[in-house]
């Protein structure tokens, strides 16, 4: 009986995609065709109502009522006409993905026709059952109510199918108290805490701004397999990652997939990927290969946090989606293949005036390395007493796998800002003492600070939160995360350390000139945060120790950063900052407690499953044809040592699995835990290694047991076959 596994191998190999259309692309044409843009809602409001939503979306004013039911026809008509039958609020509950609710624009009329209706009512708010979506308790069963709510800064879209369209209308997702139940409202909130604060320091540098918001844009990397295998590996169906597989000979040693020329598939694959996104509006830029066979990247061009944040959400569902018509799957867990690099997602994030002024943009002018210099302060002194928020923003189960594993950066925070910068950081710091010499002003002021070359020493790939020429880069986020929590901590952090530093410059400024001011705040502030700066290797024990010695937080995996969250001061902060309030930052810490016990949960049963009832009866039936081979021998009288030696080994190691699977049910039956902090961190620290020991034995049999009774895809079909 052939095995199974080797008709998934044909079909994979023998895959060609259905007729697909020609890709000529005619990016202007096409770009933001499924998206009611300003530009075209313009056309199609009355002026008055325009100029209202225009200053909601500038300036984060209220919008007027009446002009929401001007919009709504707007974009119904819009919508119609581009075929849609069907509008959804569209949102992002707390389980890290978006969620939809169709209704149809028909109402039937009284003549027993219908027509399309969609009012302002419609537009700016929903009522979707909400008790399946987690609350962390926000939200008491009896109440299922849910609240979303129009977002009118992220453009509707239209989400095209074989079959017909619908209209897509970003929203908030809220309780009936108003307590955010996603992540797009705390992100909203931190936009205003970050405004607020920049706009109040910009006037000390005697700039006036509409409004000051963060830049967002995330590379994204992911791995594409062909869906052949996919269907035979429960692990990747259930965990979205391989939970057994031996190491290939080959695997990323060669280093000839990095930067190499893109496969025939996956090309035709990208280029229509690449069509939906911009049809959609994301400004998708770059593509390439990425260090591990068959994982590639994506990179867009940088938005608005909040719409950049809701593309990604596009950009990942896009990309799943268009996988499955060239017959792959695109998966983006963290760690999909042990033994070979995992995908991550790199935030690069900055700040700038609505006028396009980038404020961590050196600059050339000794003005603007003022502003510079202060913002970019204020940046590494946010994430230096916050290191625990970032941190914690990255926290999942699949990210453990990943952050510290030699290939991703450590879970120490630390910044890299360059050696440029960091000289001009202890000239600052020194200034004081070295005023005899240099005056201590250096760089403030006076032309002595030299330009800094753009991108700088960009290459240190080890470090958590690098400064890229214009730019931070937060580089330890899981590759299948929102970007959104990252953002907000990072919007809070940096706002609340720009507010600091600006009541500091107004006291300094009495009396003195605002370069004088600003060294002495730069030369205590920088003081303060100096330790999160780390220009060396990340991935060095050198430096877990350095770190320990500069009291640096050091947590390791989900459980021991998720219990940071609800600190004292944490709480205080988002209180502070009106982002989170105290019940919406608890019940954040519930949920993804909750989802790292539910996710290792599921990968437990699923490693147990495979290894009952694929691995055990595979090398059961391999063991009795060896036994048979063993006895023959005996009978013929020949020697038979060589089946003799490779029985006993396979046979010890099933054993061995045996006895791992007995331990496993062993620790689940005695684990007792007084809350869900408690169980988590045992899941960590006593189901893991277990699971560990379950995976070394079948990859040890998978060795050993003949090819054609192995049940499962194996790394080498599934990473070289493309
Ligand atoms: P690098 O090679 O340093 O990663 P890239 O120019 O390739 O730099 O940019 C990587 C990502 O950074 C892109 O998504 C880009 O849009 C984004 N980016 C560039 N400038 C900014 C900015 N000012 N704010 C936010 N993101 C930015
Ligand atoms: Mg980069």
């Amino acid at each position: 009986k052939a095995i199974q596994r080797y008709d998934n191998l044909a079909a994979a190999r023998n895959f060609r995609p259905g007729k697909t259309e020609k890709s000529t692309m005619d990016i202007p044409e096409i770009f933001g065709q499924n998206t009611l843009t300003l530009d075209k809602l313009e056309e199609r409001l009355p002026k008055s109502a325009w100029k209202d939503l225009q200053r909601t979306i500038d300036e984060g004013q209220t919008l007027n009522i009446d002009v929401a039911d001007a919009v709504a026809l707007a974009m119904k008509d819009w919508a119609t006409e581009k075929g849609a039958t069907h509008y959804t609020h569209w949102f992002q509950p707390l389980t890290g993905s978006t969620a939809e609710k169709h209704d149809s624009f028909i109402t039937p009329n009284q003549g027993g026709g219908a027509m399309a209706v969609f009012s302002g009512k419609d537009l700016i708010q929903g009522e979707p059952d909400a008790s399946s979506f987690p609350s962390g308790g926000l939200r008491p069963t009896f109440e299922a109510r849910g609240y979303t709510a129009w977002d009118p800064t992220s453009p509707a879209f239209i989400v095209e199918n074989q079959k017909g369209t619908y209209l897509c209308i970003p929203t908030a997702f809220a309780s009936w108290k108003g307590e955010a139940l996603d992540h797009k409202t705390p992100l909203l909130r931190s936009n205003d805490a970050l405004n607020k604060a920049s706009k109040e320091a910009l006037k000390l540098f005697g700039v006036e701004s509409k409004r000051v918001g963060s830049t967002v844009g995330c590379e994204q990397e992911y791995f594409l397999i062909d869906q052949e295998f996919v269907y035979r590996r429960p692990d990747i169906l259930t965990s979205g990652r391989t939970l057994v597989g031996a190491k290939p000979p080959r695997g990323q040693e060669l280093d000839d997939h990095y930067f190499g020329s893109i496969p025939e598939r996956v090309l035709s694959f990208m280029l229509d990927a690449e069509k939906e996104l911009y049809k959609l509006g994301v400004p998708v830029k770059t593509r390439h290969n990425e260090v591990a066979p068959s994982q590639y990247e994506l990179a867009p061009i940088f938005e608005l946090a909040n719409v950049a944040a809701d593309h990604q959400q596009l950009t990942m569902m896009i990309l799943k989606k268009i996988a499955k018509k060239y017959g792959l799957e695109c998966l983006m867990h963290e760690k999909p293949f042990d033994g070979l690099n995992g995908s991550g997602k790199h935030l690069n994030w900055s700040l700038s005036t609505a006028e396009g002024d980038n404020l961590l943009e050196p600059g050339e002018s000794p003005h603007e390395n003022m502003k510079f210099l202060f913002f970019f302060t204020a940046v590494l002194l946010g994430v230096y007493r916050h290191q625990d928020l970032l941190r914690i923003s990255v926290a999942h189960a699949g990210n453990d796998h990943r952050l510290g594993a030699n290939e991703a950066p450590p879970a120490i925070i630390s910044s890299f800002i360059g050696e440029q910068l960091a000289d001009i950081v202890e000239q600052l710091i020194n200034g004081g003492a070295k005023s005899s010499k240099q005056g201590g002003l250096l760089g403030l002021g006076t032309p002595v600070l030299p330009d800094l070359p753009k991108h700088a020493g960009d290459r240190n790939r080890t470090s958590p939160f690098a400064f890229t020429g214009n730019k931070f880069e937060f580089r330890a986020l899981g590759s299948n995360q929102s970007p959104s929590f990252p953002i907000v901590v990072l919007n809070t952090v940096i706002a609340e350390a720009i507010e600091d530093m600006t009541e500091d410059l107004k006291k300094a400024k009495k009396g003195d000139s605002i370069e004088k001011a600003l060294a002495s705040v730069l030369r205590a502030r920088l003081n303060e945060c100096k330790p999160v700066i780390f220009n060396g290797d990340g991935y060095s024990d050198d430096w877990q120790k350095e770190a320990k010695k500069r009291g640096l937080l050091n947590l390791k995996t989900t459980p021991d950063a998720i219990p940071y969250l609800t600190k004292k001061e944490n709480v205080k902060l988002f209180k502070k900052y009106k982002v989170l309030n105290e019940k919406e930052v608890h019940s954040r810490k519930e949920i993804w407690t909750d989802q790292y016990i539910t996710t290792r949960t599921i990968e437990v049963d699923t490693i147990e499953s495979i290894a009952k009832t694929m691995i055990y009866p595979a090398t059961v039936r391999y063991i009795g044809e060896l036994a048979k081979a063993v006895e023959k021998a005996d009978a013929l009288g020949l020697d038979n040592s060589g089946s003799k030696t490779m029985l006993t080994k396979v046979n010890n190691e099933l054993n061995k699995l045996g006895a791992a699977l007995d331990t496993l049910a062993d620790v689940q039956a005695k684990m007792k835990y007084k809350d869900s902090s408690e169980h988590a961190v045992k899941v960590e620290s006593e189901v893991l290694p277990v699971m560990k020991d379950i995976r070394d034995s079948i990859d040890f049999l998978e060795r050993y047991v003949a090819d054609d009774y192995w049940p499962l895809p194996v790394y080498r079909e599934m990473l070289f076959i493309k």
